[in-house]
């Protein structure tokens, strides 16, 4: 209740407590849960989709919007099949893979300790595996009714390979000139071996990417400025700085064509992980998209006539990732002084699936706490709930992340006022009703 004190604060500890919490409040839960769910894949319900569409405003907002240099397209799923030739998908896009003989599961070959588990479950030391074998993870299929191989095609591993065969037409439609990009979010599939660590490894999924284009002589620059945007935004996020770090990748780890590449990495409880890429991808791109398409994708200077072509400085967060991120970062069990626990999402209130819970005290006053709900409704997404003690009212919306909860109560009627009440802290405002729709929007839509 309100006058509840934390007197402990503990964070998350074993990403089971997540998936339960995710799966129970509609956030995330296996899809096609009704015949068992399907490995790797995953719905997000009425929370999720909310809190993954604001992630993906936010991004939009902050790579597309805010700047003149960046373009936003939407392209299909599906590419022209040469596309993955010259992105040297089709030859290289694959891991190696090991058998294991005796429980017949596949593993990836540079995560054998995965194998050790499998043997130690079946109660042998020896693993029995088969020699790594390659296995390319584009989820292949065919368009139209012929089934010849020139009909296959390849669901995208990865969005950002439409940006670059989308270059010059929209440099040309938007009157661009360097350095600018281009930027999408969308889904991406890979066949991964071992989907694992809910929703962070998937085999669909959804990337935002943007891809910079400018002169060679400005590539660390632009390099320079890509990581330290994308590393402010991870930050804006609210997740815990501790939490967060940049890796820069060794010289022997970076792809031939990459000169230079950073990844954004979250402390996951299962250990630090990447969620962002940075990448300096030089000319590699375009010059093989130039090459495989027979369009010349360079670019003349106007003044000095000089022919080039231009520079990638690529950025590609998941979506699905981030989310995870956010979850787990926001997670808290607090013990009150009461004796009782509470658990709660400290979501960053822009991405907070509810930003606003109206919830009448009796429900005698339901009249008026509908009209002040359906008046907000227009602006926030707002929950409204008549139902239970109050307590657990509040507690239902600590357990997802709903920053504020506005209580009717039967002053409220005389005084023309309601108290706010605040889900971290759970200090309480007594607020004019006329005034309650601005003090949301203070409060959960900051200036960016
Ligand atoms: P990993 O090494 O973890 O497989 P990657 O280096 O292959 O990832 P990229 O190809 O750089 O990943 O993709 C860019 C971003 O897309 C990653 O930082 C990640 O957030 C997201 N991503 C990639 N693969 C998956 C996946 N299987 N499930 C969810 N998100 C993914």
């Amino acid at each position: 209740m309100a006058s509840d004190r934390a007197t402990t604060h503990r964070r998350l500890e074993r990403m089971d407590e997540l998936v339960s919490l995710c799966a129970r409040r509609g956030f995330v839960f296996p899809s096609s849960e009704i015949y068992g769910g399907i490995n790797g894949f995953w719905d997000y319900g009425p929370l999720g989709v909310e809190l993954k569409n604001n992630l993906k405003q936010w991004w939009w907002q902050r790579v597309v919007r805010e700047r003149s240099d960046v373009e936003g397209v939407d392209s299909s799923i599906i590419a022209h099949p040469r596309t993955w030739d010259a992105s040297g998908h089709t030859e290289h896009f694959s891991d190696p893979m090991v058998d294991c003989r005796a429980c017949k599961k596949r593993f990836r070959a540079d995560q054998l300790e995965d194998a050790g588990k499998c043997s130690a479950r079946e109660g042998s030391s020896e693993h029995d595996l088969t020699e790594p074998r390659s296995f390319n993870l584009m989820f292949s299929t065919m368009i139209g009714a012929s089934e010849d191989a020139a009909a296959q095609a390849y669901l995208r591993p990865e969005t950002c390979q439409s940006l670059f065969n989308d270059f010059k037409r929209v440099r040309e439609a938007s009157r661009q000139k360097l350095p600018f990009g281009i930027a999408q979010i969308g889904k991406a599939f890979r066949n991964e071996i071992n989907p694992r660590n809910f929703t962070f490894r998937s085999r669909e999924f959804e990337q935002a990417e943007m891809e910079f284009f400018c002169h060679p002589s400005e590539r660390e620059r632009w390099f320079e400025h890509w990581r330290d945007e994308r590393m402010k935004f991870h930050h804006d996020l609210g997740l815990d700085p501790a939490r967060l770090r940049t890796r820069s990748h060794a010289d022997d780890e970076l792809a031939h064509y990459c000169k230079a590449a950073v990844d954004v990495e979250y402390e996951f409880p299962f250990g630090w992980q990447e969620i962002e890429g940075i990448h300096d991808r030089g000319d590699w791109d375009l010059s093989r998209h130039s090459e495989y398409s027979g369009k010349d994708l360079g670019i003349t200077n106007p003044e000095t006539k000089e022919r080039f072509v231009p520079m990638v400085i690529e950025t590609s967060v998941g979506i699905d990732r981030t989310c995870l991120a956010i979850l787990a970062d926001a997670f808290v069990v607090e013990e009150l002084e009461g004796g009782e626990s509470r658990t709660l999402l400290q979501i960053h209130p822009r991405l907070a699936p509810i930003k606003v819970a109206v919830l009448p005290l009796s429900k005698k006053l339901a009249e008026p706490a509908h009209t002040l709900s359906d008046g907000l409704r227009k602006r926030f997404n707002v929950f409204y709930d008549d139902a239970g003690n109050i307590g657990r009212r509040y507690r239902r919306q600590d357990e997802v992340g709903t920053p504020f909860c506005v209580t009717y109560d039967f002053e409220s009627v005389d005084d023309g006022c309601v108290t706010i009440r605040e889900r971290d802290s759970m200090s309480q405002d007594r607020v004019s009703i006329d005034a309650v729709s601005r003090y949301l929007t203070e409060r959960v839509e900051p200036a960016a």
